[in-house]
């Protein structure tokens, strides 16, 4: 076991852990928010035929002077039809949008150039070939790339699928969390709590946390500071891919959950790193379940889970991490503790020139879980930074895509 690593090192360390994605089979209408582990190259030409982009007259346009012309109407095409009259010399097509171009038809008038009379058209300008058509496959080419393996299923990932027909989608099984929040202190959030004791916000947040990161939570259990309910909790959470525990992981006289996990065998990978916050991060390995003990503050588990356990899950799932990321100058300093990883939760907004700013938001305690309710990004200050005056350009990501 490795104590204080750096934080590239317990990403490494957790990587090499992680299990291949296991692959599930889904209808289409619950696909969205999984990850698609094959990639999808388009097989059919998307649209499948050349159609109109108008409501309006299929017509050669080389019938029409620049001036326009008048053309016999021979007949009518609707979408979902397929023309079976073609675009003869002088006459043309009554066309809606989406219906397919007919035979010899080479461009579409839209109505709104055109006067109807008795059984012909008028049309006041010329048209170029091809204008108002979409082409065959103008949309997605046969033989092209239109999704990468790896990406997660937004509405517009959904509607390539269903153009293409492909349902139901193989996407990465969803790993199962199991959160387990420990302390003598807590209270579950409807109960009243007596002296000295506080509700659990923990496990509410982490389990939020796991969801939102793609994984079935298991449920949510909370352990007294005791070896025998940690040691429940622990074998309960067996059956899950990964357990997160809250607390406990300090070198408090009652932070027990280190020894519980390395009496039911524990292999404990790092325990340690070298971040704020967080510093007591542990990971290990038991059995088939990747376990994450993060420390009980609230800020630290919440920011421990976003930087460690959610890029986990979504490989688990054969996803990237997708996060947005960006540069961006600091408008306050941030005390920058030598030697620590810190990860500062900040706000980002864009300055008068377009530059990008992060502003700390708020006292950055790790007790403050406030701070991560003004926050919309965490700014890393690495280790190797002496200081984080104003004016420092540091690396930030998005907290939640979903917040701005
Ligand atoms: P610990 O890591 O167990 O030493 O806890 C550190 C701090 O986090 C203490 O102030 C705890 O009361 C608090 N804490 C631990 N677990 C929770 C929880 N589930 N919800 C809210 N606060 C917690
Ligand atoms: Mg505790």
């Amino acid at each position: 076991m490795e104590e204080f690593v750096t934080v590239e090192g317990a990403r490494a360390m957790i990587a090499e852990r992680l299990p291949p994605p296991q692959p599930e089979l889904v209808p289409l209408n619950e696909a969205l928010g999984r990850i698609l582990l094959d990639e999808v190259i388009c097989l059919e030409p998307i649209p499948p035929f050349p159609n109109s982009a108008m409501d309006g007259y299929a017509v050669r346009s080389s019938d029409l002077e620049s001036a326009g012309g008048r053309l016999r109407i021979a007949g009518e095409v609707r979408a979902g039809q397929w023309p079976d009259t073609p675009v003869s010399e002088g006459s043309c097509l009554r066309i809606m949008t989406g219906a397919p171009l007919p035979r010899g038809a080479d461009a579409v008038v839209p109505v709104e150039w055109t006067v109807d009379e008795n059984g012909g058209v008028v049309i006041n300008r010329g048209i170029e070939a091809g204008r108002h058509v979409r082409p065959a496959g103008q949309d997605m080419a046969v033989g092209e790339r239109v999704l990468p393996a790896g990406v997660r299923l937004g509405a517009a990932e959904v509607s390539v699928l269903a153009t293409l027909g492909l349902t139901p989608v193989r996407v990465g099984r969803q790993p199962l969390v199991s959160v387990l929040s420990t302390g003598d202190e807590l209270v579950a959030p409807n109960e009243t709590p007596a002296a000295g004791q506080i509700r659990n916000s923990n496990g509410p947040a982490l389990a939020a946390r796991a969801r939102m990161a793609g994984a079935q939570v298991d449920e949510s259990v909370t352990a007294r500071d005791r070896t025998d309910e940690v040691a429940r909790a622990v074998e309960a959470a067996r059956r899950a891919d990964v357990l997160v525990v809250s607390g406990g992981v300090s070198v408090g006289r009652y932070d027990i959950v280190k020894d519980v996990l390395d009496a039911a065998g524990m292999e404990l990978v790092f325990w340690k790193v070298r971040q704020r916050p967080g510093k007591p991060l542990a990971f290990g390995v038991l059995g088939k379940t990747l376990v994450f003990g993060l420390p009980g503050n609230p800020v630290s588990s919440s920011v421990c889970f976003d930087q460690y356990v959610r890029p986990a899950l979504v490989r688990m799932q054969g996803g990237a991490e997708g996060i947005w990321r960006g540069r961006a100058r600091l408008t306050e300093e941030i005390a920058k503790p030598d030697g620590l990883h810190v990860f500062a939760r900040v706000r980002i907004d864009t300055g008068a020139e377009g530059d990008l700013r992060a502003t700390p938001a708020g006292a950055q305690g790790s007790n403050i879980s406030m701070s991560l309710v003004r926050a919309d990004g965490i700014a890393h200050l690495p280790a190797a930074l002496e200081a984080a005056p104003a004016g420092t350009l540091v690396e930030v990501e998005l907290l939640d895509p979903s917040r701005r």
